[in-house]
């Protein structure tokens, strides 16, 4: 022991088990909570009954956004927040999201139970459609919130079933319009990724987010038969996607700190012996460092139109994500690395490869991130899994900032 306050694992993990019980479908191990859905809405039902417990000030915002705040001694003062989201993508585990919501509710249990009056007001948020499967765009109501994307607009965005934004938070009663303005933010998250796993570090101190640049592209060639017509008076579209797709891996390998994925690809006609005439795909261009990031997507534009241009093919290509890297304030880094340093834990610094509603809360206020392993690196599965001792020391990292952050 050393004497720093900790979080009650039993009951941590007791409020992790029961959020995961909603959401479960016959037939998948795992759970489904796609974006405001009524799964959605029985999970948040149960976090502001929880957070009614104790004594918190609940809030939704117009994106459905909700928050429980405990009043500081000083109620002139801004908020700490501490979050992140209840949605999930189809079958998934029940710590992504989840743990960082009811870890920020663990802390506030905790302040509360030793009768700590925070200076600033402390409280827990969960964010609207983080996962983006039902909606798009994902990191929905990060993004909205600090006015990334505008209010009226997404309330029009439909899902499969046409279902809009705005019925479906009107549909399970989270269409608010009071939410918080946080003076900092703070996200505990499992990794769900193999890099503290791997190197046996039991806080990953995230420094902050890789760039994410998104295409939808077409390459129009002429269908023509397999067999009688030669290599060099075809315009195979396929031919030109996995040149393209292999050019940019070169590229990616060469460069060292970027990855590219061509994670969806259809063709047409789409038969054995046709020479496919459209190759209709996805590219996802990913990088840490900004120099990169910026040349890199150029590359990936430059690629594709020289490929096009040298087999006859006709480019059609619409960006649809272009996210910015984001590098965390080096003082909010900090109080994450030292707080998991001063428990005697082993840190990693490293930049998260997934996006998170922390990089969006960045924009708006003092952010910084926790992460804790995810065995095998495993996650939007059934199988995400976290030791309960790793669950532990994250909850107790993100209590010590907190309480440091609205001080005592
Ligand atoms: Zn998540």
């Amino acid at each position: 022991m050393n004497g720093k306050l900790s979080i009650n694992l039993t009951r941590l993990t007791d409020s992790i088990a029961e959020m995961g019980r909603i959401g479960r479908r016959p037939g998948l191990r795992g759970v489904t909570r796609l974006a405001l859905s009524e799964e959605d809405g029985e999970a948040r039902d149960l976090l502001v009954h929880w957070m009614k417990d104790e004594g918190l000030r609940v809030s939704v915002d117009s994106i459905g956004n909700v928050f429980g705040v405990r009043e500081g001694s000083d109620p002139g003062l801004r908020p700490v927040i501490m979050g992140s989201h209840l949605d999930t993508v189809i079958d998934a585990g029940v710590y992504d999201g989840a743990y960082g919501v009811l870890s920020a509710l663990e802390v506030v249990r905790r302040i509360k139970e030793e009768r700590i009056k925070t200076k600033r007001p402390i409280g827990v948020g969960c964010f609207t459609n983080e996962e983006g499967v039902r909606f798009q765009p994902d990191m929905m109501g990060s993004l909205v919130k600090t006015g990334g994307y505008p209010l009226d607009k997404v309330y029009t965005h439909k899902d499969d079933e046409g279902v809009t934004v705005r019925e479906a938070l009107e549909g399970i009663g989270y269409l608010g319009s009071a939410g918080v303005d946080p003076e900092a933010y703070f996200e505990l998250h499992v990794e769900q990724g193999p890099v503290l796993h791997r190197r046996g570090a039991q806080i990953g101190v995230v420094e902050g987010v890789q760039g994410i640049a998104w295409w939808r592209m077409r390459l129009h060639g002429e269908a023509n038969h397999a067999g009688t017509t030669p290599l060099d008076m075809r315009r195979d579209a396929m031919a030109g996607a996995a040149e393209l797709y292999t050019r940019l891996l070169g590229s990616v390998t060469r460069c060292g700190n970027a990855v590219c994925t061509m994670g969806k690809l259809r063709l047409e006609p789409g038969a054995i012996n046709v020479v496919p005439r459209l190759a209709d795909f996805t590219v996802d261009y990913r990088s840490y460092d900004d120099a990169t990031f910026r040349e890199g997507k150029a590359e990936v534009e430059r690629t594709a139109g020289e490929v096009a241009e040298r087999r006859g093919l006709r480019l059609e290509k619409e960006m649809t994500a272009n996210f910015q890297p984001v590098h965390f304030r080096p003082e909010m880094v900090d109080v994450v690395e030292g707080e998991a340093r001063g428990r005697g834990y082993s840190t990693l610094r490293l930049p998260s490869g997934a996006g998170h509603d922390a990089q969006f809360m960045h924009t708006a206020c003092p952010t910084a991130m926790i992460f804790v392993p995810s065995v095998n690196g495993v996650s939007h599965s059934p199988d995400e899994y976290s030791e309960p001792e790793d669950l532990e020391r994250g909850a107790n990292v993100l209590l010590g900032c907190a309480l440091a952050r609205a001080g005592v």
